[in-house]
């Protein structure tokens, strides 16, 4: 027996601390965790999870308007904020005795309070002291916001859910994954909508003809891009805020939401005692087992600078639980061909290499892309359309990207994330049936080139 109070203990209960907390425990480790704030996390609490609830109640929207194409009379539909923010609070408070129930019932021994590191085996949480054989670091990470006058009127993504009264007129800063969904999501529900972003086309490290498809869809759906513009300052006036923007001009908003990218989440975490440092990203660097440079503490998730993704979060707990408890030869995990998914509307999933890095990695590809407007828009008038795309390098025929814009696109592209990383060819695509009449079959009926 150790002589410390745990043999694992893991500081923030996001989606990496709590998988491997239960991991380890399960394994018989004595596995403590330590979380300050949100039990489950970002994605549980200010992330994933509730956007993707906002996500339906935007939908509907455009749903009811459609609905009147298909001999449906429902008059004027009004949405009402309060009952999707407290509904959403609720379930998410549900969600939070879940994951308490799931480390309770596998033996972690929890622990509120912020826990800060003293020395390569020990963490103070408020006034006690634990001590552990390691330590895991999975703080996850924090919205960043860029330093302009009046930036401490914005709010972030922490606090977008639970505003008192719903923005009439919102304006998103940025034009990455969050910019680009809550735009949509708030436009959906009804806000005049307008997204200010530095670059000049939205979505950067996505498939350039993807990102030219979205920034015209979301466009089209009503959203108000203001692209190569910056905000100079922000002005609180009563209950509204004047945005001056980089060329001058000027707008009044109820909220503006900061959507600039997230950074390591290390406040008072004590790095110093053990003389780690993190770099400018706020991110610790890890070798490719989860190892600080100090050899009894780990880190996983958003707060080392990998993608920041929740299932990359999970498999990294379970790859790292496997290396330090199964006493089985040691794994890496593989960050080739993860699926993703943008929430923006419409939806887009990828997995696997854009059609540009694909043509850096291997030189001579084939592109295979079609646009048209699902058949559910017909009857319904919605002039929204939809892309489907593979690329394919020609030497060894395996489809190396699949992008889809649309509904569903990421309940489409979780299949398609299967065939891509088993290394499935395009004449494996062409042999399979569609299924008829679907969007997806698309991607099985894909015959004329687009372009080499
Ligand atoms: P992103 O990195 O996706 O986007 C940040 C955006 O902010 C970029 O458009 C960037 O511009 C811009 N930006 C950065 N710094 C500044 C600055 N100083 N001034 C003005 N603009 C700036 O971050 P997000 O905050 O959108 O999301 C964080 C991460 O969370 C994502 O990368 C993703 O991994 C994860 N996430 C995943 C989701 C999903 O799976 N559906 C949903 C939401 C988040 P530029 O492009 O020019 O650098």
């Amino acid at each position: 027996m150790s002589e410390h109070d745990f043999d694992l203990l893991v500081i923030g209960a996001g989606s990496g601390g709590v998988r491997a907390a239960r991991m380890a425990a399960g394994r018989g480790v004595r596995v403590g965790i330590i979380e300050d704030r949100y039990w489950g996390g970002t994605c549980v609490n200010v992330g994933c999870v509730p956007k993707k609830l906002y996500s339906y109640a935007a939908h509907f929207g455009e749903d009811f308007a459609d609905a009147a194409g298909y001999g449906w009379n429902i008059g004027t539909p009004q949405f009402d904020w309060p009952v999707l923010r407290d509904n959403r609070a609720r379930e998410i408070l549900r969600l939070n005795g879940v994951y308490n129930r799931l480390l309770d019932n596998s033996g972690v021994t929890r622990i509120e309070g912020r826990g800060k590191i003293l020395s390569a085996h020990s963490v103070q949480v408020g006034e006690k002291t634990y001590s552990a054989e390691r330590l895991l670091i999975t703080t996850g990470s924090w919205p960043y916001i860029p330093d302009f006058p009046g930036s401490e009127h914005c709010i972030t993504s922490n606090e977008v859910f639970d505003l008192p009264v719903f923005p009439k007129r919102f304006l998103v800063y940025g034009g990455g994954y969050i910019a680009v969904e809550f735009a949509s999501i708030f436009k959906g529900l009804g806000a005049e909508t307008t997204l200010v972003y530095r670059g000049n086309k939205l979505l950067r490290g996505f498939d350039e003809e993807v990102r030219d498809f979205v920034q015209e869809e979301i466009g089209a759906h009503g959203v108000k891009l203001l692209l190569e513009q910056e905000i100079q300052s922000l002005e609180r006036k009563a209950d509204k805020l004047l945005v001056t923007l980089a060329d001058g001009s000027q707008l009044t908003v109820d909220a503006v939401l900061c959507a600039t990218g997230r950074r390591g989440n290390l406040a008072g975490l004590g790095l110093e005692n053990v003389g780690l440092k993190a770099n400018a990203q706020g991110e610790i660097p890890v070798d490719e087992h989860f190892c600080t440079e100090v050899p009894s503490i780990y880190a996983l998730g958003d707060v080392t600078g990998g993608p920041q993704l929740t299932p990359v979060a999970l498999a990294e707990a379970m790859v790292l639980v496997h290396n330090l408890y199964s006493g089985e030869a040691a794994r890496v995990m593989n960050y080739d061909n993860i699926p993703t998914a943008v929430f923006c509307h419409p939806n887009i999933s990828t997995v696997g290499l854009s059609e540009e890095k694909a043509r850096q990695v291997y030189g001579e590809i084939r592109v295979y892309s079609t646009s048209f407007r699902p058949m559910r828009n017909t009857l319904s008038g919605n002039p929204g359309r939809c892309l489907m795309k593979l690329v394919v390098d020609d030497a060894s025929d395996k489809v190396v990207g699949c992008h889809v814009v649309g509904p569903e696109a990421g309940e489409i592209v979780q299949g398609m994330g299967i065939a891509v990383k088993a290394g499935l060819t395009k004449a494996d695509f062409d042999a399979t049936l569609g299924i008829h009449p679907t969007s997806a079959e698309e991607l099985v009926t894909l015959r004329s080139l687009t372009r080499r």
